[in-house]
């Protein structure tokens, strides 16, 4: 088993940064999500751990041993692509045993870790046939367990299930979790969906541009956003995120927003504490949608807005709201009765609102 260490890890090819000194430890066993929209370095910082690409800078640690100049095959690393890279000509068992005849395991040996697979997979019952005539959901558990079979100390899979379609994803985090439950194996997971790196891993690395934005539990990285971008790209809908300034009324630090409000701070002790920290005035005041409140009353407290859009999803509805030509969405679990046109009052939670600079983007007063 191994933990990871990347230290100031840059990668560049020509002109383009793909990866910008990253430092990351990845624990022992650990289940890490590298998440990020597309071209932020993921998949860079991947084929480097594998030893697919060279890093241009830095260093590679696998349990504080230099791994730099190992190939590929003497990493002890797993890796499955997007892409499911499996013999259609083999059958799903001669392609699960693959990776252990190479090792030259005794026969019964592979045939109990084979069948213990297919298990785990669910693929009992397509072992005899040939892989070509599987599914694609079908393709890649097979791809999943012809590289987990051999017990890599560590496991990297690259977007494995975004060909794959909805329910059948679903299905596959959980099988995933068991999956490293069972072989203790340290799991890096790249993906840009930020549901299934909240659903899966025990530490998000949140990247964008090869530079990492945050690192942490997926409940650090949702409720202690350390920038605006960070904030905009965990939840759906993601944070709502307001221009303001620091202003004092009548005595009382206070955010401004202009035509739609003011919020006084002196209710709040956390959103006053991040505020003094401001060294500008120029802020970034952010609320989930789950967090908000509509009123039709008028409450001092509140933030002008107009209703321009109700949308029932399942259980819950997004209200999208125009505030002084801004969009915010506001999310609520049960129906919703307040027609399109009314206009409203928006209560911030007290306790759960953010603060960033606006120039900067850095989240003010964070622990
Ligand atoms: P995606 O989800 O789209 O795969 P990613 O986050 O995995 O994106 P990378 O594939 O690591 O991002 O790419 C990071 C940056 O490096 C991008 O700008 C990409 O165009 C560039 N890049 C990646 N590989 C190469 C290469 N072999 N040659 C030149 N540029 C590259």
């Amino acid at each position: 088993m191994a933990s990871i260490r990347l230290s100031s890890l840059s990668k560049r090819f020509g002109q383009v940064t793909a990866v910008d000194r990253l430092e990351l430890l990845i624990p022992d066993k650990e289940f890490v999500a590298l998440l990020g929209p597309s071209g932020c370095g993921k998949t860079t910082t991947m084929n480097m751990i594998a030893g697919i690409e060279r890093p241009t800078e830095g260093r590679i640690l696998f349990d504080d041993r230099d791994i730099q100049n190992l190939p590929p095959s003497r990493r002890d690393v797993g890796f499955v692509f997007q892409n499911y890279a499996i013999f259609t000509h083999m059958t799903v068992y001669e392609n699960l045993a693959f990776g252990l005849r190479v090792r030259k395991l005794p026969r019964t040996e592979i045939d109990r870790r084979v069948r213990e697979m297919a298990s785990l997979m669910r693929l009992d019952n397509r072992l005899d046939w040939l892989s070509a005539k599987l599914s694609v959901n079908e393709l890649q558990k097979v791809a999943i367990g012809r590289s987990a079979i051999t017990e890599p100390a560590i496991f990297l899979l690259d977007e494995p299930l975004s060909n794959l379609d909805a329910a059948f994803r679903a299905f596959m985090r959980t099988e995933l979790k068991h999956l490293q439950h069972q072989f203790q194996q340290t799991m890096v997971y790249v993906t840009h969906d930020q549901i299934e790196a909240m659903s899966l891993a025990d530490r998000i690395a949140v990247m964008n541009l090869g530079v990492l934005q945050q690192y942490g539990s997926p409940a650090e990285v949702y409720n202690q956003p350390r920038n605006t971008f960070v904030a905009n790209f965990m939840g759906s809908p993601s944070m709502n995120l307001l221009p303001c300034s620091a202003v004092e009324n009548n005595g009382v630090p206070a955010l401004s927003f202009g035509e739609v409000g003011m919020l006084s701070l002196a209710q709040d002790d956390a959103l006053l504490r991040r505020f003094r920290t401001a060294q500008a005035p120029s802020l970034v005041f952010g609320a989930r949608p789950e967090d908000m409140e509509i009123t039709t009353s008028d409450n001092d407290a509140g933030l002008a807005a107009t209703v321009t859009f109700v949308e029932p999803i399942g259980p819950r509805t997004v209200v999208h709201l125009d505030m002084g030509g801004k969009t915010i969405k506001i999310a609520k679990e049960k129906r919703f009765p307040i027609g399109i046109g009314s206009r409203v009052n928006v209560v911030p939670p007290r306790g759960k609102c953010h603060l960033f600079d606006a120039e900067s983007g850095a989240a003010l007063g964070l622990e």
